[in-house]
């Protein structure tokens, strides 16, 4: 069983699957491959795959930005949601992931609508910012390193255009963040990061606990 959301049952998880999951086969095959690898807990839940297709559709999104590709699966989710123009830029510090990704994108047909960087995400963001990339993206997806979310956050919301939509994963870090007692540094970062966006007035925001917690934040300042 791949990643689900966070408290449901398996029978229930299941259910909402059986009714609720329409998943391609491009992408069932990318998470079926991935569950074969050491870090599949790492891929998102395919309910979320479907939701964060689902809003890229409804808001009409062309320019996308990922922080954190892993193989691919939610870049190609969201690469198949766009119109033929659109196209997702991925940041992917991990050169063996960033291959197995590449690999699920030309199955797929769909590599030409992605394309990928190799390197530290804050060093891709940085440089996009040095370039004059601001206010290009109509939506970004972080789900890197959990110490780096906040840095991560305030460069995606630069980049965003106005009425741009974040989407933060792992938010809920398994329901860590909210147990006082748990000081680990992944869960400190998460804990600050779900109470700046909670008070920051430049967003709209909602936190779905869907998978692991995700949380909308939709640019308006
Ligand atoms: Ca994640």
């Amino acid at each position: 069983m791949s990643p689900r959301t966070l408290g449901l049952s398996e029978t229930v998880s299941q259910y909402v699957r059986h009714v609720g999951l329409r998943e391609p086969d491009v992408l069932r095959s990318v998470r079926e491959d991935t569950l074969q690898l050491p870090g599949a807990h790492m891929q998102i839940a395919p309910e979320q795959g479907q939701l964060m297709a689902f809003l890229a559709r409804l808001t009409g999104a062309r320019n996308c930005l990922e922080i954190g590709t892993f193989t691919g699966y939610s870049a190609l989710a969201v690469a198949l949601a766009l119109p033929p123009e659109g196209r997702v830029l991925a940041c992917e510090i991990d050169a063996t992931y960033a291959a197995i990704a590449r690999q699920h994108w030309q199955r797929a047909g769909l590599a030409h609508k992605i394309d990928l960087k190799l390197g530290a995400a804050l060093d891709t963001l940085d440089t996009m910012l040095g370039d004059g990339l601001a206010e290009r993206f109509d939506m970004a997806f972080i789900d890197a390193d959990k110490e780096s979310v906040l840095a991560y956050y305030e460069r995606c919301l630069a980049l965003l255009k106005r009425g741009g939509l974040l989407l933060i994963d792992n938010t809920l870090w398994g329901g860590a963040v909210a147990d006082p007692a748990d000081r680990a540094p992944e869960t400190e970062a998460l804990r600050a990061l779900n109470s700046k966006v909670h008070a920051d007035p430049r967003v709209e925001m909602v936190l779905v606990p869907i998978g692991d917690g995700l949380t909308l934040a939709r640019r308006v300042g």
